[in-house]
C-alpha cells in the first residue's frame, strides 16, 4: 500500500492527489522544480507498480516511413528532403512481407506531407496491406497527415478518418503534438496544425473508434509550465474520450535541423540532460495516473541505457522492435533501428522486471518466458 510517510519532501495532501490522479498544475510544478528528484522518481515508480505491476511491455512492429518529401517547414525536422524518396506500394509491400516473416503484429506508417496527396492515396496503402495480411494491425498517419489529406480531398476530418478506418486503419500515432502551446508552435512549427486542430483531429478519431497514442516533444524552447500544461491537456482529452492508449515523451534531437543548430549556438542550451529526461517520464506518470496506464520510453531516442533507468522512473513500456526508423536517425539518434525480441527481453530482465509482448492497443499481453 502507498504511504505518504515514505516521502519526506512530498506533502501528504499532494501525495493523496497524486494517488487519486488529480494533481494540479501547481503540484506538478512543485514536484518537477523543487522536490528532490529521487523522491519524484520513487513516487512515479510506485504509481507505475500499482497500475502495471512488474511487467514491461513492447510490441513486435515495423516502422515504414514511406516518404521523406514534405511541404512542411518545421524547424526541428531533420527528416524532410525536397528531393527525397517516395516508396511505391510494391516497395511498401516488400517491407511488410519481411516484417510478417519475423512475426510482427503491427505496421506503423508515417511520412512527410506530399503536396497533392489525398485520402484515397493513403487509403490504398492500407487497403493493399490489409488485403494480403488481414491480421496485421495498422497504426498509421499522424493528426497532421490526416488534416493535410482531408484538406487536399476537400472533405471533413471525420470523413477522412472514416475512409481510412474502412480501409484498415486500426489506430493512429499521436505525433505532431510537439508542445500544445500557441507560443511554442509559432516559433518552432508555425505552418503546422495548431494545438486546437491537433486536439480536434484526435478527439474526432477517438469518437470515430480510432484510438491514438499521445506524445510530447520536449527539451527545446518550451518551459516546464508549458510541459505541465500539455500533460494536463492530454489528461483532460482522455477524460472526455478515453481514446489514448499510451503516452510517449519524445526528447527533441538537435542534429541536422535549424532549431537544434540555433539552440546549440546559444549559450546555455544543454542538449544532453538525462536527469531532465527522467523527470519528464516521472511527471507524465504522475499527472496521467488513473487516466493513461501506459507510459512509453523510446529506446531509439533515449538510448537503451537511459531507457532502462526510465523504467524505474514511471515508464512501463519500451515501444517496439521497429526494424527501421528514419526520423530519429536523421536527427542524430545513434541507438540503431532494430532490437530483436530476445534483446528487448534481456534489456527488460536486467532492470529486474518481467518482459511481455503486447498488441498495439494493449488488449493482449503475453509474458515472455524464454
Ligand atoms: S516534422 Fe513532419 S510535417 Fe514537419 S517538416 Fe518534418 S516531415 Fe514535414
Amino acid at each position: 500500500m502507498l504511504q505518504s510517510t515514505q516521502f519526506k519532501h512530498i506533502p501528504p495532501r499532494l501525495f493523496e492527489r497524486a494517488t487519486a490522479g488529480t494533481i494540479t498544475h501547481a503540484d506538478a510544478l512543485y514536484l518537477f522544480n523543487e522536490c528532490e528528484p529521487l523522491e519524484l522518481f520513487a513516487l512515479a515508480d510506485r504509481l507505475r507498480r500499482v497500475t502495471c505491476g512488474n511487467r514491461v511491455t513492447y510490441v513486435l512492429n515495423r516502422n515504414i516511413n514511406f516518404t521523406n518529401r514534405c511541404i512542411g517547414s518545421c524547424k526541428f525536422c531533420a527528416f524532410r528532403e525536397d528531393d527525397g524518396y517516395l516508396l511505391s506500394t510494391d516497395e511498401i509491400m516488400g517491407k511488410v512481407r519481411e516484417a510478417v516473416d519475423i512475426g510482427v503484429s503491427e505496421i506503423c506508417i508515417q511520412g512527410g506531407l506530399l503536396e497533392d496527396a489525398e485520402t484515397e492515396d493513403y487509403s490504398t496503402i492500407l487497403h493493399s496491406i490489409k488485403s494480403e495480411f488481414p491480421h496485421l494491425h495498422l497504426h498509421a498517419y499522424s493528426p497532421m497527415e490526416v488534416s493535410h489529406l482531408a484538406a487536399n480531398s476537400r472533405i471533413t476530418i471525420k470523413r477522412a478518418l472514416l475512409k481510412l478506418k474502412e480501409c484498415g486503419l486500426g489506430s493512429m500515432p499521436g505525433t505532431a503534438a510537439e508542445i500544445l502551446s500557441k507560443r511554442v508552435r509559432e516559433e518552432i512549427c508555425p505552418e503546422k496544425l495548431s494545438a486546437r486542430e491537433w486536439i480536434e483531429v484526435v478527439e474526432t478519431a477517438h469518437r470515430t473508434g480510432i484510438p491514438t497514442t499521445a506524445t510530447m516533444m520536449y527539451g527545446h524552447i518550451e518551459t516546464v509550465e508549458e510541459r505541465i500544461e500539455h500533460l494536463i491537456t492530454i489528461r483532460e482529452i482522455q477524460k472526455r474520450t478515453g481514446g489514448f492508449t499510451e503516452f510517449v515523451p519524445l526528447p527533441f534531437l538537435p542534429g541536422g535541423n535549424q532549431l537544434g543548430e540555433r539552440l546549440c549556438m546559444e549559450n546555455g542550451f544543454e542538449c544532453i540532460n538525462g536527469t531532465n529526461d527522467l523527470k519528464v517520464h516521472a511527471i507524465a506518470r504522475i499527472i496521467l495516473h488513473t487516466h493513461i496506464n501506459n507510459i512509453q520510453v523510446s529506446w531509439v531516442k533515449l538510448g537503451v541505457r537511459l531507457a532502462q533507468i526510465a523504467l524505474h522512473c514511471g515508464a512501463s513500456d519500451l515501444g517496439g522492435t521497429l526494424m527501421e526508423e528514419r526520423i530519429s536517425k536523421s536527427a542524430g539518434a545513434t541507438s540503431g533501428e532494430y532490437l530483436t525480441p530476445s534483446q528487448l527481453n534481456n534489456i527488460i530482465r536486467h532492470t529486474g522486471r518481467k518482459p511481455a509482448t503486447r498488441d498495439t492497443l494493449y488488449r493482449t499481453i503475453t509474458p515472455q518466458f524464454e
